[in-house]
């Protein structure tokens, strides 16, 4: 089987080597299309590949249709909102993902952004310490849970969080207040660490309200997606509110508004940084290939998102 990585942003040379090393040891064929600038040269490119593994490349409607051959495609990664799930379904193709690998890298960067914002993005002036103050995890997901574990045992956090599909019990058993409501988290916290994943019921769903019944000083903190965000009413609560911070590792499509009205209360990464360690390429790249060589042998669908 022919197996293409297509990485507009490539992978560590470390995670190539290994994807190939695990490819070419269960008989399939490796092919690597890097730093393409053209969706027509993935079009071209995936038009014989049996499997492809993507990072957040797009994987359109018109990608799927050019994949003549395609039976999987691996998201090496959390979030899947690149992958268009019902033109892989309509083709009979098993769209995944590879949860957990990338966790850490994206909850460390949570705590440093955390940081440099209480900091005052490190220039001079008196800053905030991260010790006794309360942080808010709105998912208890992968990257959550791991903010939630560094917050209160590595900074002496207090930690609450909300999640509709994790059981309160098993918030309480890590020593994480089970939050009621979204709105009883908003209000209650000094960060708010965003880990929901961008879906048709979260896209713009943290605006004016939510952030506006934070507390005096309070930061809001987004490693998730930029399009959880709506962004007219983010802008506006922050200049009624000008205790409130936004730190992002996505930067809004309004960055220059943002950067413009709110200084050092901003402050957004140039380029998504949340999963750009090595070890989370290596993980997650490593992961893919692992999970299209199982699918080939044995049919696993473990991590299929397309059900
Ligand atoms: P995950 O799938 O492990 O966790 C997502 C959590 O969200 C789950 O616990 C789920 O129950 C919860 N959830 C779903 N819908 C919800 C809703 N409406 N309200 C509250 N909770 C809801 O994913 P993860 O690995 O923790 O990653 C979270 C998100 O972070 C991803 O979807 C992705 O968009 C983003 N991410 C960003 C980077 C980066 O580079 N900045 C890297 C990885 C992931």
């Amino acid at each position: 089987m022919k197996v293409l990585v297509a990485t507009e942003k490539p992978f560590a040379k470390a995670a190539v080597d290994g994807i190939r090393e695990i490819v070419e040891k269960n008989g399939h064929e490796l092919a690597l299309l890097e730093k393409y600038t053209d969706a027509a040269q993935l079009k071209e490119a995936v038009a014989d590949a049996d499997a492809l593994i993507v990072r957040s490349d797009k994987v359109t409607a018109e990608v799927v249709e050019a994949a003549k051959q395609l039976k999987i495609v691996v998201r090496a990664g959390a979030g899947y909102d690149n992958l268009d799930l019902a033109a892989c379904t309509a083709k009979g193709i098993v769209a995944m993902n590879t949860p957990g690998q990338n966790s850490n890298a994206v909850a460390e960067l949570a705590i440093g952004l955390m940081i440099y914002m209480s900091r005052n993005q490190f220039t001079p002036g008196t800053g905030k310490e991260l010790k006794g103050k309360t942080i808010g995890i709105h998912a208890y997901g992968n990257v959550g849970r791991l903010v939630a574990q560094i917050a209160k045992n590595g900074f002496g956090m207090n930690v609450i969080a909300f999640d509709p599909f994790v059981p309160a019990e098993k918030l309480e058993a890590e020593g994480v207040k089970a939050c009621a409501s979204i709105e009883e988290l908003y209000a209650n916290c000094d960060f708010l660490s965003l880990h929901i994943p961008a879906t048709a019921e979260t896209k713009g769903s943290i605006g004016k309200k939510l952030v506006g019944s934070m507390k005096k000083g309070a930061c809001l903190v987004n490693t998730a997606r930029k399009e959880v965000i709506n962004e007219d009413e983010l802008i506006e609560v922050l200049a009624e509110r000008e205790d409130i911070k936004y730190v992002t590792d996505i930067a809004p499509v309004k960055v220059d508004e943002f950067k413009e009205k709110f200084g050092a209360r901003f402050f957004a990464t140039p380029k998504k940084q949340g999963a750009e360690t090595a070890e989370a390429n290596i993980n997650a790249g490593l992961a893919s290939a692992n999970q299209i060589c199982d699918f080939f042998a044995t049919g696993n669908r473990k991590f299929q998102v397309n059900k």
